[in-house]
């Protein structure tokens, strides 16, 4: 864990390039520049706490997404149901690897790799008061994987070509999608409740009690 040094102390104002000292906020508390009056941090009250409660609902969407068919095809007279893993199963029967992979990734991968690691993180750090193993490196892959979630993209596309396939064929919409959009609304919101200057002060904070707590302990 990095030990605290001067330059941890310090911020740049994102707008003008101005060094100023890191301020401490209070709840609902906001810092502005004092040259160029922009934003360099802001309190919402329960951003993170947010975050998390999304990220447990997400789960239970995911699961009901892929146990409930997402839809049901009827074609001649012959009718089919589809499950959201056949989405991208599709493209691999079909000699198509890559797309696979793409399609799985933004499908589930990503946004369930997302998920787990910041439940991980986020129900020892505000229920706990406590940091788990690993928790420094699994931020930091955290923020890299965020800037990675597409999935809105994604179901404008589904959605686009399912309104072109409603004119060829006889869709029904099932539960399955019905949870996967709730599912991607929801993912938006835990993402944009994570606000990363606020997760790494608590994260800070929450490290620094347990060091503390620590040496109570050793005395
Ligand atoms: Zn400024």
């Amino acid at each position: 864990m990095g030990t605290p040094n001067k330059m941890d102390e310090l911020i740049i104002c994102s707008h003008c390039d101005l060094l100023l000292k890191r301020p401490a906020l209070n709840h609902q508390e906001i810092a502005r520049c004092p040259r160029c009056q922009s934003v360099l941090r802001d309190r919402p009250k329960s951003s993170l706490p947010y975050s998390l409660s999304f990220s447990v609902a997400c789960l239970f969407l995911m699961a009901c997404a892929l146990y409930f068919p997402i839809l049901a095809i009827e074609k001649a007279g012959t009718s089919h149901i589809m499950y959201l893993f056949q989405a991208s199963w599709g493209f691999l029967e079909h000699g198509y690897p890559l797309l696979f992979t793409i399609v799985s990734s933004v499908l589930f991968v990503v946004p369930v790799l997302i998920l787990l690691i910041l439940i991980y993180l986020l129900f020892p750090m505000l229920i706990l008061k406590r940091v788990w193993p690993a928790s420094l490196l699994l931020s930091k892959v955290l923020f890299q994987l965020k800037a990675w979630s597409m999935i809105d993209v994604f179901l404008i596309a589904t959605l686009a070509s399912l309104t072109k396939l409603t004119s060829i064929a006889n869709i029904e919409f099932g539960l399955g999608l019905w949870a996967y959009l709730l599912f991607a609304i929801f993912l938006a919101a835990a993402l944009a409740n994570l606000n990363s200057a606020r997760f790494w002060d608590y994260l800070e904070k929450v490290q620094c009690h347990c060091k503390i707590k620590q040496q109570h302990h050793k005395v």
